[in-house]
């Protein structure tokens, strides 16, 4: 059978070298057979899925983008920013992953602390051995409070002790804004704002905070996301507009239970030229 042509473009999922559930050669076969031609990988704070994903992508036509999904230290909510680049390990980021996974462990060893100081009792070897070696991060604690009893599911896990503000939350330690937009550009990538709304900032106070990451060199904002209301989606756009971002997405995709699917990036779906155009902005 002859291969597909390309059809859909992803720019943002993860896999099992973070919080997704997916091998990246799997990842990459479910995204091949849902009709993507384009998928990045943006596992968070880490590359460690990209060479495989590679691999598979090349068997499978699919062309494979290495991505990342990093967090950065805001005082408010929680802000990640996607970073997508023409080499798999691309320096200066390359030597830092190792840093960021530790800083991951140190944020997540608080979180479990917390979760024991209220009686809700978790066992921090049973984190551990549940990511099998990812950077750790929420959902890791959200799956063994689920094994422990204390929830019933995941959702219940971050609605009641570990979402944005909740008592066992704590905050990413990770880059500045202006730090992690640099050592995207550095590294010769494109640096897009993830899922705008979970900076939870009004009109009044994104607008200028977008104008901000504009002047330390951001390159997109994620405007095609399965769960953007036709309000969000036009609002974003209406700042990629304005600050002259390129309106970027993605499905976010983690799990087979995840509500959206590889491919899934709203309506209207995100263009194909979206990661040439993005590559284009990077200086090298
Ligand atoms: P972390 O990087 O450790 O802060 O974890 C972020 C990840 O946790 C996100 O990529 C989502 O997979 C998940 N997450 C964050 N907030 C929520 C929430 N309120 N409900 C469900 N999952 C969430
Ligand atoms: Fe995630
Ligand atoms: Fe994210
Ligand atoms: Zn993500």
């Amino acid at each position: 059978m002859v291969a597909s042509p390309a059809v859909l473009a992803d720019l943002h999922s993860h896999t099992n070298r973070s919080d997704g559930s997916h091998d990246p050669s799997a990842l990459v076969e479910i995204a091949a057979a849902r009709g993507v031609g384009i998928l990045a990988v943006t596992d968070h704070d880490t590359m460690a899925g990209v060479a495989e994903a590679i691999a598979a992508g090349n068997a499978a036509g699919v062309r494979v983008i290495p991505g990342i999904e990093l967090s950065i230290k805001v005082p408010h909510g929680s802000m990640h920013l996607l970073g997508y680049f023409n080499d798999p390990a691309p320096a200066p980021l390359s030597g830092l992953i190792a840093g960021f996974g530790e800083t991951r462990t140190e944020r997540a060893r608080e979180m479990v602390d917390r979760l024991n100081g209220m009686g809700v009792a978790v066992d921090w070897d049973d984190v551990l051995a549940g990511a099998a070696g990812a950077p750790l991060g929420r959902p890791h604690i959200a799956e063994a409070l689920v094994r422990a009893g204390h929830v019933v599911g995941r959702q219940e896990a971050f609605d009641r002790y570990l979402g944005d503000g909740r008592p066992a939350y704590v905050g990413s330690d990770g880059l500045g804004v202006e730090e992690g937009i640099q050592l995207v550009i550095d590294s010769g990538g494109a640096a897009v704002l993830a899922h705008p709304e979970t900076l939870k900032l009004d009109d009044a106070h994104l607008d200028p905070f977008v104008g901000r990451l504009k002047q330390a060199g951001l390159a997109g904002i994620e405007v095609h996301r399965p769960e953007h209301t036709a309000d969000q989606f036009a609002r974003f756009r209406a700042l990629a507009r304005k600050y002259t971002l390129i309106a970027s997405g993605g499905s976010d995709y983690h799990r087979p239970s995840s509500p959206h699917h590889p491919g899934s990036t709203g309506n209207p779906a995100l263009p194909i030229d979206t990661v040439d155009r993005l590559l284009a902005t990077a200086l090298r």
